[in-house]
């Protein structure tokens, strides 16, 4: 995809502790991230007589100061009245606890994400389990440690601070008005399980989270927990969906990088993108190979550690969706491992949808 093809209407981000307007009633702000994804955008979306938040940032650092900032200098006299996460990564509902207890606000979020971020909150040491080492022994790495992995857990808890107690349920296909808008509740699944996207027909606006990201590409991972899941299929089925329901000329407000113009030309090109990295592994696997052999197909650069498992779970989730479309077998050898192998023989004469592109951003949390 040529860059070009996207439009991007605002040159400039903005500073931490300062917001930008980028349409009417809507605030764009920024806070930081301690990764290579070095920021979270958040929105303010203003009710008349007060204003709901769209996404938190992570409990760490200074957000709680840059939140009080912005509480100064760009809420007009007006309070807080109700905060939204789109979804439960600890970038989007870790500051939710306290802004919610803040404000005595409510928290609006859909049940599994809201369900899933109590539940992984809970989550201790006894919880990396044989299970873990089966997983990562299937995926061909032979030297976990279940000892080390309990010891290096700092959990779910350590970057998101308590959740409200109560939350108000949003589904897909509600509406939530804000003032005198409107907002569509579109849920999208694969990057995490029932991401919400908000949209608005009269301003054609986009609140995205990362179901639409413009440059990098939201992480979609198999995990330990669920080691038989599907999320690429998920994921595919989702941006299907948002292409089929959203009009090609709307301004998507993203989580992540900046808000731009392009939407189903974004969403194809993500199409694109994975069914090129499902050909590059069905290329691959006419010898069998292990999902940790096969890292090198999908991610040119090198991983740290932190990426590598990241990287793990978005291999096994192209290998699934392979094996899900009859494309693709599995046997457990001899180690332990699963060797994935490609059932069309005449693949390495195939013709390609694309160029094979390997994720060069960072991974999205
Ligand atoms: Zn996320």
């Amino acid at each position: 995809m040529s860059p070009q093809q996207l439009r991007y209407p605002f040159s400039q981000p903005p500073l931490v502790g300062t917001t930008v307007t980028v349409a009417p009633g809507i605030k764009w702000l920024r806070m930081s991230l301690p990764m290579k994804l070095d920021h979270i955008n958040l929105y303010l979306l203003d009710a008349g007589d007060g204003w709901w938040i769209i996404d938190t940032g992570m409990k760490i650092g200074e957000t709680r100061d840059h939140w009080e900032t912005i509480f100064e200098n760009e809420l007009e006299g007006k309070p807080v009245l109700a905060v939204l996460c789109t979804h439960m990564h600890p970038d989007h509902c870790g500051q939710a606890g306290w802004l919610c207890d803040k404000w005595r606000v409510p928290l609006y979020m859909t049940r599994t994400e809201y369900l899933y971020a109590r539940t992984l909150s809970k989550l201790g040491a006894e919880d990396i389990a044989w299970t873990h080492v089966d997983f990562y022994r299937r995926a061909g790495i032979h030297d976990y440690s279940l000892e080390k992995a309990r010891e290096q857990q700092h959990g779910f808890g350590s970057v998101v601070e308590p959740l409200p107690r109560a939350y108000r349920r949003l589904a897909d296909g509600d509406f939530v008005t804000v003032g005198n808008l409107r907002w569509r509740v579109l849920t999208g699944q694969g990057h995490s399980p029932e991401h919400a996207c908000l949209y608005n027909e009269s301003l054609n606006v986009l609140l995205a989270g990362d179901q639409v990201i413009p440059r990098i590409t939201s992480n979609v991972s198999v995990m330990a927990m669920e080691p038989e899941a599907n999320p690429l299929r998920l994921w595919m089925d989702s941006h299907r969906k948002f292409l089929d329901q959203l009009p090609a000329d709307t301004l998507v407000l993203p989580a992540h990088n900046t808000p731009f113009y392009g939407l189903h030309h974004r969403l194809r090109a993500l199409l694109t993108h994975h069914e090129d990295h499902l050909l590059a592994l069905e290329e691959a696997c006419v010898e069998p190979k292990t999902a940790l052999e096969l890292l090198p197909v999908l991610f040119k650069r090198k991983l740290d550690q932190s990426q590598q498992g990241l990287a793990l779970g978005e291999c096994i989730a192209h290998l699934h969706l392979l094996m899900y479309r009859g494309q693709m077998l599995r046997d457990l050898d001899d180690d332990g491992c699963y060797r994935y192998h490609s059932i069309d023989e005449s693949l390495p004469v195939r013709a390609r949808p694309g160029t094979h592109t390997a994720h060069d951003g960072p991974l999205e949390v």
